[in-house]
């Protein structure tokens, strides 16, 4: 009897027990599966011309054999055969190691070809085999593990390849298939195990990576819509009251907030549940966007909450927000680990009543003695810094309320359309008028004294200065800047000029009050710690030095350029560093070349490799099989585009019906991908 492709592969003839494990630990549990195994690469049997040979590479040959061989034994056991082979008009010296038996197969003037790997500067080969069929052969070479045999598994896919390709089913709509010039999966499972030649092989493997990506993307496109179909709060918001807030603000919107603005009030109106990543760049502007949000919320009778990731961000947007705010009915309250247990106690009835329409902390929020009376809007700033649970934690302190998550922190593309594949995603990709690029210089440590007269020129015109140090104090583990050390080099390099230190070790309060001083230009330079990386914002600070920039990762640098150019003024940044690699000095140069943040993020996964594991762990684990998100990045975005625009379309199901991608996006994985 005739199985089907989602049968077990133990259905198939000599399958026991034993095999079936060895196959399952390959991964491989239906007989799809095992269709579906792909070489990682194929050995090409194809003669090569000796002009166009890569270096160093396993090759093939062919030629005639000019003299006997001769066979010599050495050591323990040890043989080299060695011959001379003519191959086009060269005399290629050939030796097998240790296959005293091939002497046989070799005599003068017989037409050979030779597999192995091939020596260009000698002129010979390191023979591995020689080849009996040579019709343009290309041999699949598997992923195997200790308990299967690369012949065995070759041997399997090919039978059951024979008795089971009627029943490969599509998975790529026609369609779509035409637009991307895509072949059948029919095909595709064909080229990849049995390519004639490497260009059969490379057009398989260009399909069966949208393949991959296109069922990924399916996946995620499910998710997003069955997130869409649970009940959300629906915010009926006062059009005409949120009208009049954005017109009195103290500026006019860019063209790129409008536009989230726009998209995150439709979600908000309508009655699923919001689930929108807003991304923007430091200093474009999302704490407006956030606030508008937030003011919408309130006018239809709902709280919000506003979580961030430290006590100086807290204090910042609630100050901020209070101004923003002033001159509408919102009352404010501020939550964090700081706040004195009599404020607390008075500030957590009001909170559950209702009174307090919003909510401004840090973890602090998700404790459990904190309750809404109808939580609307749950914002998480920064929200690299939460991990899932305290995220999921804000949203259940709520019905069902809408969430909208922002980061500063660009999310390279790769990563939207992996990670967050399942978020609606809105970007400022603008920054408000008048803004200028912040000039980066990338400097070496024994250039420091050149670049002191810019800093005191600068300081004299009442610019303010942050000075980034990655250790707090000096270490006899680490060779790196020293806040501390800095701060006192600081005070002897400008004695007339206010220096400040902030870092992670000092207690909250007395970093409010540094903070407060460099905002209130009472400091002029302020030695810091990373501690000031997210969000702070004072306009009038325009220059930066970094410290062993090398040690910080680019989105980190990014995060701290951005303190820097939020003002009318030209800004500076100094990266000091004498990186070892070369990796790290290119790294310092995307710093140098780009101010925009996409591109630093998406050049950072570049540099860093698809492969790497740092990539792997924020890439949110997920593992493409062939596909590489890094190195495939446009392929991915269009089988999203693709994916989305038949999942949008009413249609869908009935359109697709027929491709086994329905059935197994219906399985229960699905759910196992829900965090
Ligand atoms: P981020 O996106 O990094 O959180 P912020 O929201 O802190 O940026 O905004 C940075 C600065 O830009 C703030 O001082 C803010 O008042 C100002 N700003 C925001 N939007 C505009 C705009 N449309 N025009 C002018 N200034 C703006
Ligand atoms: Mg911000």
């Amino acid at each position: 009897m005739i199985s089907t492709l989602n049968d077990s592969v133990a259905t198939l003839n000599g399958i026991g027990p034993k095999k079936q494990l060895v196959l399952n630990s390959l991964g491989i549990k239906t007989i799809a599966d095992l269709l579906n195994y792909f070489p990682f690469r194929y050995d090409n049997f194809k003669a090569q011309s000796l002009a166009d040979l890569p270096a160093q590479a396993q090759v093939t040959l062919r030629g005639v054999v000019l003299d006997s061989p001769n066979l010599f034994r050495y050591g323990y056991k040890k043989t080299r055969l060695t011959f001379t082979m003519r191959v086009e008009n060269a005399a290629v010296r050939v030796t097998f190691f240790n296959q005293p038996w091939l002497k046989k197969q070799i005599t003068p003037n017989q037409p050979l070809v030779v597999y192995g790997r091939f020596d260009h500067q000698q002129l010979s080969m390191a023979g591995m085999r020689i080849i009996s069929n040579t019709t343009n052969k290309m041999d699949p070479i598997y992923s195997v593990n200790k308990q299967i045999r690369q012949a065995t598994l070759r041997k399997l896919i090919q039978e059951t390849y024979e008795q089971y390709h009627d029943q490969i089913a599509e998975i790529i709509p026609e369609s779509l298939r035409k637009r991307y010039r895509l072949e059948s999966h029919q095909q595709v499972v064909h080229d990849m195990h049995f390519p004639k030649t490497l260009a059969d092989s490379k057009r398989a493997l260009r399909t069966a990576k949208f393949e991959e990506f296109f069922i990924f993307q399916m996946r995620m496109q499910l998710l997003r819509i069955r997130d869409h179909q649970f009940a959300g709060v629906q915010i009926n918001y006062d059009h005409a009251a949120v009208a009049a807030f954005i017109a009195g603000l103290p500026f006019q919107l860019t063209n790129a907030q409008q536009r989230v603005v726009n998209e995150i009030l439709a979600n908000l109106g309508d009655d699923s549940q919001m689930n929108r990543l807003l991304q923007g760049d430091v200093g474009s502007g999302k704490t407006i966007v956030a606030a508008i949000a937030i003011y919408a919320t309130i006018t239809s009778g709902y709280q919000a909450a506003l979580m961030v990731p430290t006590e100086i961000l807290a204090e910042q947007h609630a100050n901020g927000l209070a101004k923003i705010f002033a001159d509408v009915p919102v009352s404010i309250a501020l939550l964090t680990g700081d706040t004195k247990p009599a404020v607390r106690k008075e500030i957590l009835p009001r909170i559950e009543s209702g009174e307090l329409n919003l909510l401004i902390g840090t973890h602090a929020l998700i404790q459990d003695e904190v309750a809404f009376h109808n939580l609307g809007l749950a914002i998480i700033d920064e929200q690299h810094r939460f991990g899932v649970n305290q995220r999921g934690a804000l949203r259940k302190k709520g019905d069902s309320p809408n969430v909208l998550t922002m980061t500063a922190t660009p999310i390279p593309r790769t990563m939207t359309l992996t990670a967050y594949g399942e978020m609606d995603v809105s970007v400022i990709n603008e920054l408000p008028a008048g803004r200028k690029p912040v000039v980066t210089r990338w400097i070496q440590e024994n250039q420091l004294s050149n670049v002191l007269p810019f800093i005191l020129q600068r300081l004299t015109q009442r610019d303010q200065m942050y000075v980034i140090a990655p250790l707090i104090e000096d270490s006899d583990q680490s060779e790196m800047q020293s806040a501390e050390a800095t701060f006192e080099m600081f005070k002897r390099s400008f004695p007339g000029f206010q220096v400040g230190l902030l870092h992670g070790r000092m207690k909250d309060a007395e970093k409010n009050a540094i903070m407060t001083a460099f905002k209130n230009q009472e400091i002029q330079i302020l030695v810091s710690t990373t501690v000031i990386e997210v969000g702070v914002d004072v306009p009038n600070a325009s220059l930066m030095m970094i410290f062993n920039a090398d040690h910080f990762g680019l989105a980190q640098l990014h995060q701290l350029r951005g303190r820097v150019g939020r003002g009318q003024k030209q800004s500076y940044c100094i990266l000091v560093a004498n990186p070892k690699t070369e990796v790290g000095k290119k790294r310092m140069n995307v710093m140098v070349e780009t101010n925009d943040g996409f591109v630093v993020a998406q050049k950072d996964l570049e540099l860093r490799g698809a492969g790497d594991v740092m990539g792997r762990q924020q890439s949110g684990q997920i593992q493409f099989k062939i596909g590489d998100p890094v190195a495939d990045l446009v392929m991915l975005s269009y089988a999203q585009q693709e994916a989305r625009g038949i999942i949008n379309d009413p249609h869908w199901t009935e359109k697709t019906e027929n491709l086994p991608l329905v059935k197994y996006l219906n399985d229960e994985s699905l759910n196992d991908s829900l965090d």
